[in-house]
């Protein structure tokens, strides 16, 4: 069976965020049982496709109201364990960014091509499977437009990795889309404008989301999608992602400063430690609490400056954050500086090394996302012996069992100051139990997040769609 993942993202060629560990990882392990698993993407002007050669498979023009060239490369070496294929069409795509404020027509630019060109091979697809609202709008062309009538009976998928984001645009648009019968417009429509992730929801034969419980999550609370959820129930499952342990693996992890295992933890996360302490210059005797990701609302990064402000006026810890995204909440990060000198740090950007370093180097990590559709974080933490304080939404739920009940993390439950600093005492007061916390860093550095399952659940999944 072959399956070809249609993704916006992928790492290591683009990453924005876990959209990208998903699409990267999962083919791989797919393709360990025995799967034909393939990725296509656009081709964006970044470091990845600056150092990287690549050949042309295939070039045509499609139509958006007027002619446009496209061309499909692959990587000349197959080093990403799997097939990567590329959409090249050089004035929509080939930008320096993935996402902007205005990405309607290269996105379905890009649909266009990959199913134009899905269209013309000797041996097409098994399975279409397509990530988030960027590719939204593939089942409803694969079932409803009349050039693509030869996939109608080719099953199409879509994961929704998060469902705030839905791509919205409006039906004076409508035309851009390959000719369809007009009386099912509808199926594009949410709410009187043209939403692609409605759409995948409607048209696509299976819909999962990245966690079982962000599955239960949405069918409540959706930005708007919550009753389609429901009426949709019938073909939705949550599948846990999981974590790509030849990339994420204290023991052979390039970026650390020193690798370590089981044996080795204790001196292992000490030297990855001391090397932020040093950087950052923070004081290495204080337990530190780490942030990794987007400073948006979903991750609670509006509350941060407050959080921190009473975390480290009251208590001996020290706190490093990583990450962009409000200019406003970076910006009163980084007032804080001054007055924690030695006790906190930011890094504002995004800096895949420095994260490695920190998800080792770290005593806790915090998450107080207002919504996690899985979350990764979570997971790399405790493979790398790391403890986890979350807000039990999404799949922080499914994966964080409070140590409170007989688990080994920290969770709260609802996100407010009171509630995340109360989260913090309570983690410092484990910290402090030296022995049981110790343990506990062992113990959780052997829980098994790895694809295996995961992939197993997505194959199966899959045989229950063939025709
Ligand atoms: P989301 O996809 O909502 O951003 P996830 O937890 O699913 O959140 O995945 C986040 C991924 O992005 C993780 O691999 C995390 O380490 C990485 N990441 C996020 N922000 C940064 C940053 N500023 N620098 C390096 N890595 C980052």
């Amino acid at each position: 069976m072959t399956v070809f993942h249609v993704s916006a993202e992928c790492y290591p060629v683009a990453k924005v965020g876990g959209l990208a560990d998903v699409v990267g990882s999962l083919p791989k392990y797919q393709t360990k049982l025995g799967l034909t698993s393939k990725v296509i993407m656009p081709f964006y002007n970044n470091t990845f496709t600056q150092q990287h050669e690549f050949k042309t498979l295939y070039s045509d023009t499609l139509w958006m109201g007027y002619a446009i060239d496209y061309r499909i490369l692959t990587l000349e070496d197959n080093s990403l364990g799997y097939e990567l294929y590329l959409v090249d069409i050089p004035h929509l795509l080939f930008k320096d960014y993935v996402y902007s404020s205005n990405d309607t027509d290269r996105f379905l630019a890009f649909q266009i091509a990959v199913l134009d060109w899905m269209l013309q091979m000797p041996a097409p697809p098994d399975v279409v499977h397509c990530h988030d609202h960027h590719t939204g709008l593939i089942p409803f062309m694969m079932s409803q437009s009349h050039k693509y009538a030869p996939m109608r009976n080719t099953p199409s998928v879509v994961t929704i990795h998060n469902a705030q984001y839905q791509g919205w645009f409006s039906h004076d648009k409508v035309g851009l889309i390959p000719e369809f019968n007009f009386y099912n417009v509808g199926l594009l429509d949410w709410n009187h404008t043209i939403n692609p992730l409605a759409a995948a929801i409607k048209c696509a034969w299976r819909v999962t989301t990245v966690s079982p419980n962000y599955m239960e999550e949405l069918k409540q609370r959706a930005n708007g999608l919550e009753s389609l959820l429901q009426y949709e129930s019938g073909k939705c499952v949550g599948i846990l992602n999981g974590i790509d342990t030849s990339v994420w693996n204290p023991k052979s992890d390039d970026y650390l400063v020193k690798n370590y295992n089981l044996s080795s933890i204790v001196s292992g996360k000490k030297a990855n430690k001391d090397w932020l302490c040093e950087q950052f210059d923070l004081n290495p005797s204080l337990p530190l609490f780490v942030f990794i990701g987007r400073l948006v609302g979903e991750k609670g990064a509006d509350l941060f400056p407050y959080i921190f402000d009473v975390t480290l006026r009251n208590l001996p810890v020290s706190i490093l954050m990583l990450g962009s995204g409000d200019k406003g909440v970076e910006h009163r990060l980084e007032q804080l500086k001054p007055a924690y000198k030695g006790k906190y740090n930011t890094y504002i950007g995004y800096n895949e090394k420095l994260s490695h370093i920190m998800y080792a180097g770290a005593d806790f990590l915090l998450m107080p996302s207002r919504v996690e559709p899985c979350g990764l974080n979570q997971m790399y933490a405790l493979k790398y012996g790391t403890v986890p304080i979350v807000n039990a939404v999404g799949g922080l739920k499914d994966t964080v069992v409070d140590i409170a009940e007989g688990g080994f993390g920290v969770r709260h439950y609802g996100l407010s100051v009171e509630q995340v600093v109360e989260a913090i005492h309570r983690a410092l007061y484990f910290y402090n139990d030296t022995d049981n916390f110790k343990k506990n860093r062992k113990a959780i550095m052997q829980i098994d997040h790895s694809w295996d399952a995961s992939a197993e659940a997505y194959n199966t999944l899959y045989s229950s769609l063939k025709k």
